[in-house]
């Protein structure tokens, strides 16, 4: 495996090069941005991954996010932010973070989340998706869930491959309506839809298991794994 490549934007020097560091002790090469314009400059290179703090002079994190989604890079942006609210957190990822750690964090925590999204992008490539005993076949088209075949619609299948390549992590409707719809502009009556298609999902691939995989955090999205959030 070639080693993984790292952006780190941060302007705090004594947190970045503590970052740096760290990240670097488990192998991972590391480079650094100190602001936004150097950090989406520097985006456009050959990285893995790109750690992003919000709070950065001049151009910020939430900018810089943007502008990178906006040139078309699917780069998985795990996002630092020190305000521990929830419109914050739905704003990363409206603008397109795949994951985000509230400042200050335990750097054990950093590693995990960077590699669950560095497993998760190579999870791209890969043609069956599986979650506990749910099973997604994207050749075939097929979903089973145990021995049990699911019937869907193709836009149920869609929103349940997003899921399964999300697994574990907080997936917003503004996602789902981006990523599965392909609507950039948020709607409520596309909210509504996507809640219908849940619940139908859910139905599908909960009902009658013990274990329930689909779960819903109240205001801001949904999660689909083992456990409860
Ligand atoms: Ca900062």
């Amino acid at each position: 495996m070639t080693i993984a490549s790292i952006l780190v934007v941060e302007d705090e020097v004594k947190v970045a090069r503590a970052v740096k560091e760290g990240l670097e002790a488990e192998g991972y090469q590391v480079a650094l941005a100190r602001n936004g314009e150097e950090g989406f400059r520097a985006a456009a290179g050959p990285f893995d991954l790109i750690v992003l703090d919000l709070m950065l002079p001049g151009c910020d994190g939430i900018e810089v996010l943007k502008r990178i989604r906006a040139g078309g890079s699917a780069i998985p942006v795990l996002v630092l932010t020190a305000r521990d609210t929830i419109e914050d957190r739905v704003e990363g990822l409206d603008a397109g973070a795949d994951d985000y750690l509230i400042k200050p964090f335990a750097f054990p925590e950093l590693i995990a989340r960077i590699r669950a999204l560095l497993r998760r992008g190579r999870a791209d490539a890969a043609l069956r998706l599986r979650l506990a005993d749910l099973e997604l076949d994207r050749v075939d088209r097929t979903v089973v869930r145990g021995s049990v075949p699911i019937d869907l619609t193709p836009r149920e299948f869609d929103l349940l491959e997003y899921l399964l390549r999300h697994q574990h992590a907080l997936v917003s409707r503004e996602m789902i309506a981006r990523e599965v719809w392909r609507e950039p502009n948020r709607g409520t009556p596309l909210d509504n839809v996507i809640d219908v298609h849940i619940a139908r999902l859910r139905r599908k691939v909960d009902q009658d298991c013990a274990v329930k995989l689909i779960h819903t955090v109240r205001g801001v999205g949904f999660i689909l794994g083992e456990d409860e959030p």
